[in-house]
């Protein structure tokens, strides 16, 4: 086998994928969903919204109700894990803390019966690939939290996949280490030019990693696109909600969404929409002012606005300090009923 060959990235398909865990226990409804080759797909929704039974499926690691999964046109959903061309990267790496990088990455070859020299020879070329080739004699306990992502990264791809399957895989870092490790993510899925499939609940997350993001909802998905046409374009209220930085507002049109940094303030009685202010937060940059809006339903009642700094500063507001909130119609996203 030539271990310097590149990897071939490949396009997934899923077809009306279903999974029942039981009657009335449905997982995952029938979705379809293609994912281009060589691209970085965020699945992203609340917890329980099947995100994880989806990945474990193109996994073969969670049997299908019904439904077909294809990659680059191959039907693969009956084949077993190891030979569909995909790979698992888990959770905090999952590294075996005795064996050096080398060793780690050389397992699954090891289990396969490969040559020690053939598999050391194999490992130590990937750990080049991801600039870790000088640190191979290295324990996990020995290198920094990026430098064990590189090594799992590593070991994932041994086996030489076209698509890696990643499960919430930064979720148990420290917030400063999340956001280092997912920019690094993002390099190596450029840098080695495979299909990334990544599950996560943090919409901060897969904006951050995604040219394509895929917003489920109990087992159903409510909006495919880019980030900046999920984030601007929300399909319904969920999404609008689930995405954050949106008021759903009950016009007399209908629902709009409005961004939170599209909200412009008057004074009180001026344009029919006041609202009393009942959260300051300081943000550095921006400030984000809590309001209640009168008149409204409860669960209707709570606006968000952020404010430039610079436009507080200008104009402070405080708690109990009653406005008019307006907005530009161009600017009013249009929700399904
Ligand atoms: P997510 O990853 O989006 O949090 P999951 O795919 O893990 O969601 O779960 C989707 C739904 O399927 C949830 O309601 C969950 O309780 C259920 N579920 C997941 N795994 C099993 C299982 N092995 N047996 C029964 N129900 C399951
Ligand atoms: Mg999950």
């Amino acid at each position: 086998m030539d271990v310097t060959s590149a990897p071939v990235p490949a396009a997934v398909e899923l077809i009306a994928l279903t999974k029942q865990y039981g009657p009335g226990a449905t997982a995952v409804d029938a979705i379809d969903l293609r994912i281009e080759a060589n691209s970085y797909c965020c699945l992203l929704g609340p917890s329980g919204c099947g995100k994880s039974t989806t990945l474990r499926m193109i996994a073969g690691h969670e049997s299908t109700t019904s439904g077909d999964i294809l990659l680059e046109n191959r039907n693969i959903t009956a084949l077993p894990a190891a030979a569909r061309g995909t790979a698992m990267m888990f959770q905090s790496f999952a590294l075996f803390p005795h064996l050096s990088a080398l060793d780690n990455v050389a397992f699954s070859l090891k289990m396969k019966g490969v040559a020690k020299a053939e598999r050391h020879a194999r490992a130590q070329d990937l750990l080049e690939r991801v600039a870790m080739g000088h640190l191979a004699q290295r324990k996990p306990g020995e290198l920094s939290g990026g430098q064990q992502q590189r090594v799992a990264l590593a070991r994932a791809l041994i086996t030489q996949p076209r698509v890696l399957l990643l499960d919430e895989p930064l979720s148990a870092l420290d917030p400063f280490l999340r956001i280092q490790m997912r920019a690094e993510l993002r390099h190596w899925q450029r840098e080695l030019g495979l299909t990334f499939i990544h599950v996560t609940h943090s919409q901060e997350e897969a904006m951050a990693l995604a040219d394509t993001m895929v917003v489920m909802n109990h087992g159903r998905i409510e909006q495919v696109g880019p980030p900046h046409a999920v984030y601007n374009r929300p399909a319904s209220e969920f999404v609008a909600r689930f995405m954050g930085g949106h008021n759903v507002l009950r016009t007399s049109a209908g629902k709009v969404a409005v961004r939170n940094d599209h909200i412009r303030l008057a004074p009180a009685g001026s344009t029919g929409w006041t609202a009393t202010v009942s959260d300051v937060e300081y943000q550095g940059t921006y400030v984000l002012l809590g309001l209640q809006l009168d008149g409204s339903e409860p669960k209707d009642s709570a606006v968000s606005v952020m404010l430039s700094e610079a436009r507080f500063v200008e104009q402070p507001l405080a708690t109990g300090d009653r406005v008019d909130l307006g907005w530009d119609p161009a600017q009013a996203h249009a929700l399904a009923a």
